[in-house]
């Protein structure tokens, strides 16, 4: 039976896979380096025998494993893993270029991802432009005769606002522009960009597929050629995963409908209560009916994420007050794990972005990003309601 016609928590648990003998699970191949016992074997590996390998940072049999279960859950042809969110972003986006294109960025989009466009892409001869949100499905007018490729993700961080996929992945392929997209916050759980129309996937590993917090780690997900343009840039640049990394992800991957799904439930109900509290200016979070994306994130999502931003009345200062008097919610960077974890993206994500940035990004000072767990709802509302009665009165 193929992936094709499993539903994604079959999916979720096997992947593609179906061992028939063997181990279950599959083994940590932690070795650097793999012998060839002559010749003619690698000759094999030179005509292109997927069954040898040479070098992990070309290939890896756990990394394979982990791999073709991505592909699996995103609904792709092909995938490759890396050593971190960024390295699938820069690998990624550089993959789709040649000397003297263009990409188009979207306004909202992960700090680190936004700096390699506006920064970094600038400074090696090719050209970066950031688009309001709102322009997005715009992008056939805005693009110039050297734009490639767009970058966009949905919802988008920290602000959780919701692009219509299909409508920019059409306009975009009206003038042959590829569209990439970062799926990290609504995870092929409940999105499947591929589907909606994207040519490249991108995911930190390091959130809810990682699951646990405790490795950081990347992916691509597309079509077979894209993938093979990809790892042909990874195998150079050198930010190739670990196996046991990649062994921790694919242990992750198995639970990952079961926690995404757990994380949803606890964002709608901690947004639901916060929508009327006092203490909170706004709350944004697209399963409200308040949300000006609801409606498309109900069509391209199954469920509507497990990131809740909070804009506190009170702007930063009260941002702080809230983050400092939280107990159970863990002040750290980063989400989807199993525990709830509350950032400041003025403290993290968007540091050192100037007024005009910040505003361009829709990034209100007050702003609090809430990443849910999986732990009992109750207790996490508590706990947020403990902390907002220490901020003082709007
Ligand atoms: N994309 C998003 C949406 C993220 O939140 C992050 C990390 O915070 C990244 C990409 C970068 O991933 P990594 O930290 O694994 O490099």
């Amino acid at each position: 039976m193929s992936a094709k016609g499993r539903a994604i928590g079959t999916r979720a648990v096997h992947g593609d896979r179906q061992p028939v003998s063997g181990p279950l699970i599959p083994p940590v191949v932690q070795s650097a380096t793999f012998v060839m016992d002559s010749s003619a074997e690698m000759r094999r590996y030179l005509a292109g025998d997927e069954e040898l390998y040479l070098y992990t940072r070309y290939a890896n049999p756990t990394v394979r494993v982990l791999e073709e279960h991505l592909a699996a859950l995103e609904e792709g042809e092909a995938a490759l893993a890396l050593a971190s969110g960024m390295a699938a972003a820069t690998t990624g986006i550089l993959s789709l270029l040649e000397a003297g294109d263009e990409v188009l960025a979207s306004a909202s989009l992960y700090g680190g991802t936004a700096r390699f466009v506006r920064e970094v892409l600038p400074r090696f001869g090719f050209a970066g432009r950031v688009i309001p949100v709102r322009d997005l499905v715009k992008v056939a007018s805005l693009a110039g005769d050297r734009t490639r490729v767009i970058v966009l993700e949905s919802p988008t961080n920290p602000m959780v606002e919701i692009v219509d996929l299909a409508a920019v992945a059409s306009a975009a392929h009206d003038r042959g522009i590829a569209v990439f997209v970062d799926n990290t916050f609504a995870t092929p759980v409940v999105q499947r960009p591929l589907k909606l129309g994207a040519d490249l996937v991108m995911h930190s590993l390091s959130k809810a597929l990682g699951g646990h917090s405790d490795i950081i780690g990347g992916a691509l997900i597309g079509s077979r050629a894209r993938i093979d343009k990809a790892h042909a840039l990874l195998k150079v640049m050198g930010g190739c995963i670990d196996p046991h990394t990649a062994f921790l992800v694919e242990r992750g991957l198995k639970t990952v409908h079961l926690r995404v799904q757990r994380q949803c439930e606890n964002a709608m109900a901690l947004a639901t209560r916060l929508e009327k509290h006092p203490r909170i200016e706004r709350v944004v979070y697209p399963g409200l009916k308040s949300h000006p994306g609801h409606e498309v994130a109900r069509r391209q999502m199954s469920a509507f994420g497990g990131v809740v931003t909070a804009v506190l009345a009170g702007g930063l200062l009260a941002a702080e007050k809230f983050y400092d008097g939280l107990q159970l919610v863990s002040r750290a960077a980063s989400l989807g794990g199993v525990e709830s974890l509350i950032s400041l993206p003025v403290h993290t994500s968007h540091y050192g972005f100037n007024d005009a940035q910040l505003a361009e990004a829709g990034i209100d000072p007050g702003a609090a990003r809430i990443s849910l767990g999986v732990e009992d709802a109750a207790d996490i509302i508590a706990d947020v309601e403990r902390a907002l009665e220490s901020v003082p009165g709007a």
